[in-house]
């Protein structure tokens, strides 16, 4: 089956990532709903892969509501660490107070100690397209980097100010969510996708 169905499901609870997901489907004639939009309760992550845990969020979806259903599940591997944080990215954020960003990133500098710079990592995302008979199409997007310390820029989310992606000399915090997305892990998983189906 090539093209889009008239209606996606997005497997998210995450209102920018459904925002981000309109925007780049409205080419194509998509109506994008969201898992919260339809009530549905967000599956635990059990698996140690991103396809693993995108799976579980894809299908849980496509088999509530009868719909093609895509979800997304993303993070940072950092070379020096074997991979880590990888699945666990949110994790590291988690504390008393919820979840800090900051904490996660003074984690990941404290975890490298004395490793010498350059220190490379990468931002993964997997996507998971799911349909309600089972079957399910799986789309990768990575960006690579090297990671910085102390962190710089106020714009993005997350990890962005620990991260240079390779090439620019600014980290993602410091770019417009315009030239983020340009080259975003999660914009090449998307681009795979939408070449996938339509070529
Ligand atoms: P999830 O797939 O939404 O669970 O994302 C996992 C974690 O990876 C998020 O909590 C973010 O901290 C981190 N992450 C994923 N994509 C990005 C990004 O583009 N910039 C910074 N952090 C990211």
């Amino acid at each position: 089956m090539s093209g889009f169905p008239d209606t996606l499901l997005f497997a998210t609870h995450n209102a920018g990532k459904v925002e981000e997901m309109r925007q780049l489907l409205s080419p194509y004639g998509v109506t994008v709903v969201s898992a919260k939009e339809r009530g549905l309760a967000e599956p635990e992550e059990t698996e140690s892969t991103f396809v693993g845990n995108a799976r579980i969020k894809a299908h849980a979806a496509a088999k509530a509501t009868g719909l093609p259903a895509l979800a997304d599940d993303s993070g940072l591997c950092v070379d020096a660490l074997g991979g880590m944080p990888g699945v666990w990215t949110a994790d590291w954020a988690e504390g008393p107070d919820g979840r800090d960003f900051m904490r996660a990133m003074e984690r990941t500098r404290a975890e490298l100690g004395d490793t010498p710079a350059p220190w490379t990592a990468q931002f993964r995302c997997t996507l998971v397209m799911a349909w309600p008979d089972g079957r399910d199409e799986v789309y990768e997007g990575v960006v690579a980097g090297d990671l910085v310390w102390p962190v710089r820029g106020a714009l993005g989310h997350g990890y962005d100010p620990m991260f240079v992606p390779e090439g620019e000399d600014r980290t993602f915090a410091e770019m417009t969510a315009d030239e983020k997305n340009a080259m975003s892990h999660r914009a090449r998983a998307l681009k795979a996708l939408i070449e996938a189906r339509f070529t």
